[in-house]
This record gives C-alpha cells, structure tokens and sequence, in this order.
C-alpha cells in the first residue's frame, strides 16, 4: 500500500480542483492512500496534511480556485525550508507527492526531487509559461474570461468611439495577451516578449481612427515593459493624434476566478490521472503535461533549464488582420 500527497502552489488557476479530484480518485482506485497538503509549500513545511477520501473531492470539479488553497513560500526555496517539508512528509509515512503549480512550483518540486523524494509535477499555471507542456491547466478558462470582457469593451468603445487598453496577466510571459488580443480582434498587442515603441502604438490607433474604425482595444501584458498604466501616460501626452477618447480597464485577478470550462477539466483530469500512473510505474523527478496534444512527461531538470518560447510571427498575423 502506498502513501501518496497532493498539493496546489503558485498561484490558482481553474481546473487545479479537477486535478486533485483525478490525482485522488486515481490513487484510490490502486488501493492507496492519499492526503492533500493544504497552502502548497507553506502547508508543506508546516504540515498541514489532511487525508482526502472520494468523498472528499466531491463536486469540486466545477468550481475554480482550490480546495487545497495555494500559497507563495519563500522559506521552500532554502534548503532548510525544504528539510522541514521532508521531515513533515516523513513523518506522515508519505511515499510520493504531486505538485499542481507553475512554473515556480515546478522549480520547488525539482529542488525537492533532487534532495531525493519522488515528486510528480502537474502543469497548472494561467500564464502558460511552463516547458513541457504546450497548454496548461486554467490558460483556456482565463483566455476566455479576458475575451468575454474584451468584447463587451468593444461593445461600449464602439458607442462613444473610445480606445480601450485592456491589461491582462500573466506576468512575464505575453501568451494571454497576444492570444486574447488575436481572438479579441485588437488592434494592437504589447507583451513583455518584444520591446514596443508607444509612438508605434498611438500611430496604429491614429491610423485605426482615420480609416473610420469606431473602436480600437489594444491588449498589453501585465508584464510588459509599457504596461497598461505606462501607456496611458504615454498616450495621454497624444491625445491629439490619436483622436479616440481613451479609458484603461486592468482585468487583473477577475480572470483566475471562473469556473474551468471544459478544456481545462479534461485537461487537468488526463494530466491528473497520468501524474498517479508515474509515482506507480517508479517515474518520478518529472513534470505531466500536454506535447502535441499527448499527455506526456518531462525531467523537471529539463524543465526548469528551458524557456517555452513564444510564437512570435502572430503579432505579424494580427497586424494584417486589424487592417
Ligand atoms: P503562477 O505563475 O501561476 O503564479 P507559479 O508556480 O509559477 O504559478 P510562483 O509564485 O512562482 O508560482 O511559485 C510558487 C512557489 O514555488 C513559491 O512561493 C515557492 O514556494 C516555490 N518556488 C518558486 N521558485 C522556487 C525555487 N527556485 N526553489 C524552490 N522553490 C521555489
């Protein structure tokens, strides 16, 4: 009989609870036993264990956040911190952990394998910033809060021919961005990814407003160099020459709260279930995630040495198309 824990850390991302439901089922299902760490690696130094039956992750695959809580833990990226988390799960007679998280949890779950635990990372992040995943779990549910507010933007823009910048998360990495500003026919998209000039930006919006549009939304990444806030102050300098009257909305955390739609639940539900089948088959030190559509595992040496890049010729497609 096995001892199995799960975790959720970083921060939350919809589809996290339809993750621990699969890695719990999953686990039950082989006659093991499971527990659910609660506050990520806060409640895993602490010891903050609880036991999760079928029962207990029931009807929680709908709702986002998760039941678990997550939490940001400076003190697990010391050795020390990460002593007392082995120590905790020691204690617990646990023989093999599952990691939800992003990319920083991911980082804390390799800095652990390496002190020799079997850890199973699962790619859960909105920002999807992670290697070895091309999708990951709440990246879909947050893309489509962040389009629902962009088209009732446009909606209101369109009425009294104003120019929205619509901010979106995802720290340091544009992909919400440039796919919500693609799919949300923007007229411009500035991600931390590409140095963009503001006079770049208030010449497509003058030029938008010129050849009659009644609307512009321009999209920009939390993370950018010119975020939201930087451009407005730009921007209000050239008033004039951008000719629509311009208003900022930040969606900031608004688009982790859904409910995952049902991409993210079937995609946290196969990567889930997979994580369980690695700690059974003896793979562990790897992350579970999404290659071409296959659920398939990477080292997390590989995983935390890379960068997942960006594909950057769609800020040249979404030029064509704003046209
Ligand atoms: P998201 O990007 O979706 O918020 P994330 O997993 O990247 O998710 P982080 O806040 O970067 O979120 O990391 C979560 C936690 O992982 C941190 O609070 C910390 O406890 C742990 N962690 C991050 N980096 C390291 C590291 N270098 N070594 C050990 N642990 C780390």
């Amino acid at each position: 009989m096995r001892r199995i824990a799960v975790l959720t850390s970083g921060g939350d991302a919809p589809g996290m609870n339809a993750a621990i439901r699969a890695v719990t089922r999953t686990a039950l299902a082989k006659g093991w036993e499971v527990y659910g760490v609660r506050q990520g690696y806060a409640g895993l130094i602490a010891g903050n264990f609880v036991p999760l039956g079928a029962r207990d992750v029931s009807s929680i695959m709908q709702h986002g956040g998760t039941i678990l809580g997550t939490a940001r833990s400076s003190e697990f990226k010391t050795e020390a911190g990460r002593s007392k988390a082995l120590h905790a799960l020691g204690s617990f007679g646990i023989d093999g952990l599952v990691v939800i998280g992003g990319n920083g949890s991911q980082t804390g779950a390799y800095h652990l394998s390496q002190m020799g635990f079997p850890v199973v990372g699962v790619a859960s992040t909105i920002d999807n910033d992670l290697y070895g995943s091309d999708i990951t779990i709440g990246v879909d549910t947050a893309l489509n809060i962040a389009l629902e507010s962009i088209d009732r933007l446009k909606v209101t823009a369109t009425s009294l021919e104003r120019a929205f910048l619509v901010e979106v998360m995802g720290r340091d990495c544009g992909y919400l961005a440039l796919m919500a500003g693609i799919a949300g026919g923007a007229e411009a998209i500035v991600i931390p990814e590409v140095e963009t000039n503001p006079d770049e930006v208030v010449r497509l919006l003058s030029e938008a407003y010129r050849r009659g549009k009644s609307h512009a939304i321009v999209v920009v990444a939390e993370g950018a160099k010119y975020n939201a806030e930087a451009l407005a102050a730009h921007f209000r300098e050239h008033q004039g020459e951008i000719g629509f009257e311009l208003r900022v909305t930040i969606l900031g955390h608004v688009q982790r709260g859904g409910n995952p739609g049902a991409f993210d639940r079937l995609l946290a539900t196969w990567l889930g279930a997979e994580a369980v089948e690695a700690l059974a088959r003896g793979e562990h030190g790897v992350l579970v995630g999404q290659i071409k559509g296959e659920v398939r595992t990477t080292p997390l040496a590989e995983v935390v040495a890379n960068k997942k890049p960006l594909d950057l010729s769609l800020l040249k497609l979404n030029d064509v198309l704003a046209r």
